[in-house]
């Protein structure tokens, strides 16, 4: 859906992208992670298409972004670390602006944007100026903002911080609702326990460089299962190798991860094989990799490698 080709990008006395290239997949959650400093935000940017690269393109379904910057940005819903609100408009005002500015009448759609206020939890505040919001509403009407012209990739840049638990929990519930929609969602964050909940990839970006590209949850055909079994067995490994269809993730003595069909007959018929095989089997179900895990095995096994 976004194909980024070698993307280069320079601040004066500061190449803050390089040769970052790399696709997302229609309808994916992926989580944008990395070190301060490594360049999210200004991926993010260039998405947008709010700068221009030095050299690279980006591809949103195969057209240069940068050719029609106003028709991508109908397509695409941007938020940024700093909000970008105008601190004198009522909420009502702002969400009437930015659907305006992406080519939504607020006239023939109230309805689409009383939702949109509703799924934020800030109908209740459309009348009051955004400046006299506090810092979570205020961070709740500028993603309302992005979403109001249903756009097809959301870039969120830190869309959590400052939210409270069950704000936080509310959003996590919305970018899920999006992608059931159709949505492509791309987040910046560092609070990676919650991006876990539902990023389906992860995009590593270290000192302007795209260190790892990860899904987090098995793909298409296939998904991922935890499976522990009642007492060690040095044996775990070979007994699953015997399996038909089945790919080891990681495995010790008690417990693995495997990679297996999504198909809840085949899943039934592969637990009903363990047992029968003499596995004392006493927990097998989906599971997603440890985000925390995969990024810090990346970014420190990138700087061991001292690439710079
Ligand atoms: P953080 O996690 O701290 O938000 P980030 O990954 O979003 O960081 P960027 O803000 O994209 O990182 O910055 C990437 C690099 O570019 C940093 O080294 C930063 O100092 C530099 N940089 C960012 N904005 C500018 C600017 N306007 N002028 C010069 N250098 C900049």
């Amino acid at each position: 859906m976004i194909e980024v080709r070698s993307l280069v990008f320079d601040y004066p006395g500061k190449r803050a992208l390089k040769e970052v290239s790399f696709s997302l997949r229609q309808g994916s959650i992926t989580a944008l992670v990395g070190p301060n400093g490594a360049g999210k935000t200004t991926l993010l940017r260039c998405l947008a298409a709010l700068e221009e690269p030095v050299s690279g393109t980006i591809l949103l379904d195969g057209r240069d972004i940068l050719a029609d910057p106003r028709a991508t940005h109908r397509q695409i819903g941007y938020l940024s670390d700093f909000f970008g609100l105008y601190e004198e408009l009522t909420a009502q005002q702002c969400l009437d602006y930015a659907a305006l500015s992406h080519g939504v009448d607020p006239e023939t759609q109230p309805d689409w944007i009383l939702s949109c206020a509703r799924q934020l939890e800030i109908d209740g505040k459309l009348n009051q100026k955004a400046g006299s919001l506090s810092r979570g509403q205020r961070q709740r009407l500028a993603i309302a903002q992005a979403i109001i012209h249903r756009p097809r990739l959301l870039l969120l840049d830190e869309p959590a911080s400052g939210l409270d638990p069950e704000s936080r929990h509310s959003l996590s519930l919305l970018f899920r609702r999006l992608q059931e929609a159709g949505m492509t969602l791309l987040v910046s964050s560092h609070i990676l326990s919650e991006l876990e909940e539902y990023c389906t990839d992860m995009l590593v970006l270290q000192e302007g460089r795209i260190i790892d590209n990860t899904p987090l949850v098995a793909r298409e055909e296939q998904a991922l299962f935890e499976l522990r079994v009642a007492e060690a067995l040095p044996d775990l490994e070979n007994a699953l190798l015997q399996l038909a269809g089945v790919e080891i993730v990681r495995v010790n003595q008690g417990s693995a991860l495997i990679s297996c069909s999504s198909d809840p007959a085949r899943q039934h018929e592969l637990l009903r094989e363990m047992i029968a095989g003499g596995l004392r089997v006493c927990a097998f179900g989906q599971s997603k990799q440890n985000m925390q895990d995969v990024y810090l095995r990346t970014v420190q096994g990138d700087r061991q490698k001292g690439v710079r």
